[in-house]
Formats: C-alpha cells, structure tokens, sequence
C-alpha cells in the first residue's frame, strides 16, 4: 500500500500545474512525459476527446507556445516546430509527394535542399530546376505529374525575387502544392501564404533565432496540408525542437522587429557605400534590383533584410581573400543572422583558381552599427588594387 505522501514530497516531487508564479516568461516544460489522471483520460485523449499532452515527440506547451505565434505571424492555420530547417525542410518535401512525382524547383535554391531532392529520386520522385524568369516559362517544363513547386524569394546567395501571386495563381491552376522557403525575410517581412503560397518553410536557426546560439525550423500551412506532414514529417521521422530550444526561439522573436529594423537601416547604407565604389563589380540585394524586380519585392515585402552577396572588380582570387582576411569586425562562417557580422564566399572551388570571375562574397551584416562597418569594409578593400580587371 502507498503511504500517504509527506508535503515536503509533494512540493519536491509533485508537478504544481496549479501555479504560474505570475513568470512574465512562459516557462520551459523540458519534461518529455505528460501524465494522466486516469486510464479513462488517456483513453479520450487517444480518441482525440481532449487536447491533453502525452509526449514531448509530438506535442509540448514550450513548442506549442512557439508554434501559435509563428502561425499567428504568416497568417497561417498552423505551424510546426522542427529540430532544424532541413528537418522541417524535408519533412514539408517527402510528406508532400509520393513516388512518380515531379518537382520544380528553382536553381539558386539553399543548396542541401537541392541534394535532399537528388536524394530522393531514389523513391522514384524526381525534379527539374527553373530559373527564376517570366513565370510562363514554367509551363513548358510543367509534366503531368508535377506536384511541387518549390521556390526561394529573394533566393539565396544571389537574392533574386520572384512575383510569388503569379506562382501561386499558375500552380493553383494546375493542382500543384506550391512551396517557398521564407528563411531570408522571415514572417515579418514577408508573409508568402497571404500571397497563395500553400507551404511556408523557415530555418529559424537564422534571424528568428537571432544570436548564432540555436538549430531549428518550422513549417507553416493550412490545416489540411499540415495532416501529413505532421503525422509523418513530425511524428514519425521525429525530428522534433526541444522545449530549451523553443524558449530561445520564443526570446528571439521578442527582439525580432527591432532587429529586422536595424538591419534594414545598416543594409541600406553598406549597400549605398558599397555601390559606390571603384572596387564593386556587382551587388546582389533587392536595393540593387531593377526597376521591374524592384516592382515585384516591394509589392509583396515588407522592408529588406541584412544578407547580400558582392563581386569584386579584382579577380586575383589571392588578393580577394586578402580582402576577406583583412575584414576585422565580420567573421569567416557559415550560416547567418546573428549579433555578428560574417562572410562566406559562395563556391569556395573559385577562390582554388589563381584567376576568377566568379567569386560571390555572401555577408550578413550584425547589430554593429553601419559607420564601423563601413570603415572596416573600406580598410580591407584598401588592402587591395583596383586595376586587376
Ligand atoms: C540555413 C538555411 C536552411 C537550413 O536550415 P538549418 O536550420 O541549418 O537546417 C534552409 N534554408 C535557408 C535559406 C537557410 O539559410
């Protein structure tokens, strides 16, 4: 027989749901079970009569608190939280298609989610790439079986925009699930299922993160086309966010606007520095676009993130990485979106030539502000001549 349980075991033991201790934050529920008062309670809850946590590989309040807001922020029915932006990435793909379905996808995508599409033409799905033209290109390379369409506004590395209606109307037309990966604007800045987009995906380990310490990603659609991809992408293949995670995410988004706004201003002024200068052969960021791009972003945006890319009038590839290693205040990384500063260069293979055209510099630009950025841009272009071409 159980004794009766001590009251200091029940403060030390006991679950206190009764309490929220007034916390401004909502508290980090890292418990990975969630208990029943009865048989019969879990019973309705198998029965989908009650909403009631089970298990942390499917639901937990610290996620469920993330994921309402999110969805809230696209203006979507729902969201789901995933342990990284290839997680939700793949999950959003192979929940969505089944084997014999064609994919479109556009060719200067974030490049592991064009291997993940190589992947699977083994399970008989396969792909081909459009470029982002006029939209009415894509009819001829639509088949019979296309199922997905799969963009990037403004695409990574290069940042090229295309006029999502337009997407949107043509694959509605034809029955095909449109996709985007909104990582580089994130909800606040542009909102893709407002525009007919049927799939949002995001890796939050960027910006909504907001400080390099987290990997995570989401998946934002309609009730519908969120059954799949919740029963089999989610649950199933359990690439699921940890609760710890959710919280930094949740503190993230807080700043997320300020942030946004920051970088929209930095941006503007680097970018107005950097056009301006003998050593700038090319600038790939939406303030660079033309007129009609232009027409396009700020017709379905909302302001300009802190990701561009540069080519260099100087070709030495030598003297271009001298360029890189002189910078001071960016540091050499993968990813983006943090407190810092950092660059990368797109195909490191350019930079094992003596001589290229090629070389695209990627940077994200941090919380500094604009005037030390400028100056250490221009002290490491110094470095280097101009007349190389
Ligand atoms: C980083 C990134 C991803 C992948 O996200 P992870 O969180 O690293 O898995 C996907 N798309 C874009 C545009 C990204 O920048």
């Amino acid at each position: 027989m159980l004794q009766q349980i001590s009251e200091q075991d029940k403060l030390i033991c006991l679950t206190d749901n009764e309490h929220s201790f007034s916390a401004v934050n909502p508290p980090i529920y890292q418990s990975s079970i969630f208990s029943f008062n009865t048989i019969e309670d879990y019973i309705d809850y198998k029965d989908k009569l009650n909403q009631a946590y089970c298990y942390t590989r499917g639901n937990n309040p610290s996620c469920k608190i993330l994921e309402q807001k999110l969805a809230a922020l696209d203006q979507a029915e729902q969201c789901r939280v995933f342990s990284s932006g290839m997680g939700a990435i793949s999950a959003a793909l192979f929940s969505t298609l089944n084997s014999g379905d064609h994919v479109l996808v556009l060719n200067t995508i974030y490049g592991p989610t064009l291997d993940y599409l190589k992947f699977m033409e083994r399970y008989g799905i396969s792909f081909d790439v459009y470029s982002l033209v006029e939209i009415s290109q894509l009819e001829q390379l639509t088949k019979a079986n296309t199922k997905v369409i799969y963009t990037e506004s403004p695409a990574t590395m290069t940042f090229e925009t295309i006029d999502l209606q337009k997407l949107a109307q043509f694959a509605k037309a034809r029955n095909i699930v449109t996709i985007i990966d909104n990582t580089c604007l994130t909800p606040l800045l542009q909102k893709p299922l407002s525009l007919g987009i049927d799939i949002a995906v995001y890796s939050l380990s960027k910006y909504t993160g907001g400080h390099s310490d987290v990997i995570a990603g989401a998946v934002v659609t309609s009730q519908k086309l969120m059954i799949n991809i919740d029963k089999y992408g989610y649950k199933l293949s359990g690439s699921v966010l940890s609760p710890n995670d959710a919280f930094l995410l949740l503190r993230g988004l807080r700043t997320l606007p300020l942030r946004l706004e920051a970088l929209s201003q930095t941006t503007t002024l680097v970018i107005d520095y950097l056009s301006k200068h003998p050593q700038i052969k090319a600038i790939y960021h939406p303030l660079s676009y033309s007129p009609e791009q232009r027409d396009i972003y700020q017709n379905q945006t909302n302001g300009y993130a802190g990701l561009f890319s540069i080519q260099l009038v100087n070709n030495h590839t030598h003297e271009i990485r001298s360029f890189i290693n002189h910078l001071q205040t960016f540091n050499i990384a993968v990813s983006w979106g943090g407190f810092e500063s950092l660059v990368m260069v797109k195909d490191i293979n350019e930079l094992r030539k003596p001589i290229s055209d090629n070389v695209i510099i990627r940077f994200s630009l941090g919380l500094l502000d604009a005037k030390t950025i400028i100056q250490d841009l221009e002290q490491a272009l110094n470095q280097i001549g101009t007349n190389h071409a």
